[in-house]
């Protein structure tokens, strides 16, 4: 088992990948901790919320930890950055994210993905101004909630980093958040017709996911999400969804872990694409309930991952 920081770090189970990739797929359990603090309402939620798949049962084996376990309410400060071991692996699945979505045609030059700092959930990590295909560990910069580096890093940054900011102050449970210009998904935000699901691996979506109409709060804009106060508004049209669509623009997605965020904005993607080549007709979508169950099996996407990584791997 892998462990950094001291011990109000509970544990961290490495996936082994096969032999697929150069390095494994890091499953951070994230602090419980920050989480309470913002949201109240989410105490108690415990391992099952952070955790899913081969991951939790890896670490509640490891540890001999009940999955149920109740969150503790610990007041220490934490540290300001991950250690060095962690950042690597962190870094490295942050720079495959960038990879696999260009690659399976989420992103194009724009676009992006960011991951919560595994020990302090005010940072995040992000890519700098840059097409998500070129990324590098060298491009990948710590924002605060403010959306200004920590480190005093001068580099371009994405206009519409507020995105990932405002999403993560109010969602605990959120732990990485992909923003797309996929086409399929701007048609499915101005069409008329809700996005629903069409099959199980999108049961995410739910009863449908929000819209957000940024005219609604700020008029005639550029479309984009350039500060703090636009940002705050789509957290808000997001609620507790697992990703919104976005008027004229594109959507965003949400997970618990990097692969969660990346697994969801894929099949988004494609859920939105058979939609549009049926639209008008009589579609039999799942039932909010079949999306439900449908859903518990689809909680980090592993096997995709894997997959999807192999694509990317290597590409300079
Ligand atoms: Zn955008």
């Amino acid at each position: 088992m892998y462990r950094f920081g001291e011990k109000k770090i509970k544990s961290v189970a490495i996936l082994s990948l096969a032999g697929l990739q150069s390095r494994p797929l890091a499953r951070i359990d994230f602090r419980e901790d920050g989480m309470e603090k913002k949201n109240p309402r989410k105490t108690g939620v415990g391992r099952r919320g952070f955790l899913s798949g081969s991951s939790l049962l890896l670490t509640g084996a490891l540890l001999g930890a009940s999955e149920e376990m109740p969150a503790k309410a610990e007041q220490t400060r934490i540290p300001p950055s991950a250690t060095p071991q962690d950042k690597d692996s962190l870094f490295a699945d942050l720079v495959a994210a960038n990879r696999i979505l260009a690659d399976q045609g989420v992103v194009d030059g724009y676009g992006h993905v960011s991951v919560l700092h595994p020990t302090n959930p005010d940072h995040f990590y992000i890519s700098r101004w840059l097409a998500p295909d070129l990324v590098t560990e060298n491009d990948i910069v710590e924002l605060d909630l403010n959306c200004i580096p920590v480190t005093g890093d001068k580099r371009r940054l994405y206009s519409e980093r507020f995105i990932h900011s405002e999403i993560y102050k109010v969602r605990p449970d959120v732990k990485s958040i992909v923003h797309t210009h996929a086409p399929t998904v701007v048609l499915m935000g101005v069409c008329g017709e809700p996005l629903l699901p069409i099959y199980h691996m999108t049961g995410f979506i739910g009863a449908g996911l929000p819209i957000f109409d940024i005219r609604k709060s700020f008029g005639m804009t550029n479309m984009l999400i350039t500060d703090g106060a636009r940002g705050k508004a789509l957290a808000q049209t997001l609620g507790d969804h697992s990703g919104a669509l976005m008027r004229g623009h594109g959507g965003v997605t949400v997970g618990s872990s990097l692969s969660h965020s990346v697994g969801r904005s894929v099949y988004l993607k494609i859920d939105a694409e058979m939609q549009v080549q049926v639209l008008g007709k009589k579609i039999e979508f799942l039932t909010p309930e079949e999306a439900r169950l449908a859903e518990a099996g689809n909680q980090d996407f592993p096997k995709d991952w894997d997959l999807w990584k192999r694509k990317v791997m290597g590409k300079a």
